[in-house]
């Protein structure tokens, strides 16, 4: 029997507290005409980047609401996955030797995968690059949606033109951005990603549990405390955000955390983890571990929350960090520069330079901080909650109930 009032199954009841009454009856009047229905969600992690953040409550929230969801993470091999990571950066702008050999073995890993797994529901929605050759091996009797949480506006166009061959069989393609739109054939849909207010990530949490947290770690608060949280990959520019750091303490005494953790389909996380391990000192700290509830203390006793990506599809940290009034210094790029209103909730960034310059100005000035954050809080409950995801593909899935779904039940 579980008493403890902390393992509590969320639902969208409890999102009335931020978006309204208004908007729960809403939300639920579009999920009645999918009552009953069943949705797989398809990814290729259970843990680690944003898709899994976003899956793991979103599918609870679907079936709570009375959709039957189920989320499935495909399997592959370590040859898979470095192919599949090499996929993923060229599709944000690296370029990649696509060999006949790195083909074979991406599809001939997604047959096996749909060999395990059945397709017998009413929407499918396969998530980022790594399954998308699963719809090759299905007698299709149903919407299939590409979700593409990846920033697109400068792929690879070889890649690209190959991934076609299977993104055009599907019935439409979500992306997060328009400046993403690629010329599909299937129709476009674009929304954000949004996150959960209630898990264990975001929730409230009392002083005396922040610094429990903390403490649990040996991370110190007796100085400023700069934090970017991420998975260890070249896009979120750790290094970058080191020498940006190095700059403001020739100015300021203060900690830099950087917290990490490695996905099970991100082959590179390891080694960058182990390179940035050599900048480690008494006032850098890197540390790579799964915690949900120390992202949320350093996300609230930050003094400034950077999130210095090169390339961000949406940018999961960011949303958290503002719904936690968080002063954050982000990349002026992808998701960011639409989540950050420079200068009013957060600042943007483009140079090494000028992220030392910003996190100075927020170190120095704790009035522009509080009315940064509480700023940015706003703009999330607004914008970025799940809610509004939820909202999104409940609107996508009824589009079909009404243009598709019966052509597909004859
Ligand atoms: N994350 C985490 N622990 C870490 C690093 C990241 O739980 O050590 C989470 C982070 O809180 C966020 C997600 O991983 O929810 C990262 O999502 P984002 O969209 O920022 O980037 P992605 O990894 O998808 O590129």
């Amino acid at each position: 029997m579980i008493k403890n009032p902390r393992f509590k199954l969320f639902g969208i009841e409890d999102y009335r507290q931020y978006i309204g009454d208004k908007k729960v009856e809403q939300i639920k009047e579009k999920a009645d005409p999918l009552k009953n229905s069943f949705v797989s969600h398809c990814n290729s992690t259970l843990y680690g980047g944003g898709v899994a953040e976003i899956l793991a409550p979103l599918t609870i929230l679907m079936n709570r609401i009375g959709i039957k969801t189920e989320w499935r993470v495909i399997q592959g091999t370590p040859d898979f996955f470095s192919i599949t990571k090499k996929f993923h950066n060229a599709l944000q702008g690296d370029s990649v030797n696509l060999t006949d050999l790195k083909k074979e073995i991406y599809e001939w890993v997604l047959k096996e995968n749909s060999l395990r797994n059945r397709a017998d529901h009413d929407f499918i929605v396969i998530h980022d690059p790594q399954p998308l050759p699963l719809i090759n091996y299905y007698d299709k009797k149903q919407p299939w949606i590409w979700r593409c949480h990846v920033d697109l506006s400068e792929p690879d166009k070889n890649l690209l033109n190959y991934l076609k061959m299977f993104i055009d069989k599907y019935d439409a393609a979500v992306l997060t951005l328009k400046e993403y739109d690629q010329d599909f054939k299937p129709p476009r849909v674009f929304f954000n990603p949004g996150i959960d207010p209630l898990c264990t990530k975001n929730r409230e949490l009392s002083d005396s549990e922040i610094i429990d947290r903390l403490e649990h770690y040996s991370i110190s608060c007796g100085l400023p405390l700069i934090v970017q949280i991420s998975r260890f990959d070249h896009s979120k520019d750790p290094e970058g955000v080191i020498k940006a750091f190095k700059k403001v303490r020739e100015n300021i005494d203060c900690n830099l955390v950087l917290l990490g953790n490695v996905a099970t389909d991100d082959p590179e996380g390891e080694k960058i983890y182990k390179r940035l391990l050599d900048y480690q000192n008494e006032h850098i700290r890197i540390l790579s571990v799964q915690d949900s509830a120390l992202v949320n203390a350093l996300q609230r006793k930050a003094t400034v929350v950077v999130q210095k990506s090169l390339k961000e599809g949406f940018g999961l940290t960011v949303t958290e960090a503002m719904w936690k009034k968080a002063a954050v210094v982000g990349g002026n790029v992808g998701g960011i520069k639409h989540q950050i209103d420079d200068g009013k909730n957060g600042f943007l960034v483009s140079s090494i330079d000028e992220t030392a310059e910003k996190i100075v100005k927020l170190i120095e000035d704790e009035n522009l901080r509080e009315e940064m954050g509480r700023n940015a809080r706003e703009k999330v409950r607004k914008k970025y909650l799940l809610s509004s995801c939820l909202e999104n593909y409940l609107d996508l899935f009824n589009s079909f109930e009404t243009i598709y779904r019966l052509d597909y039940k004859k």
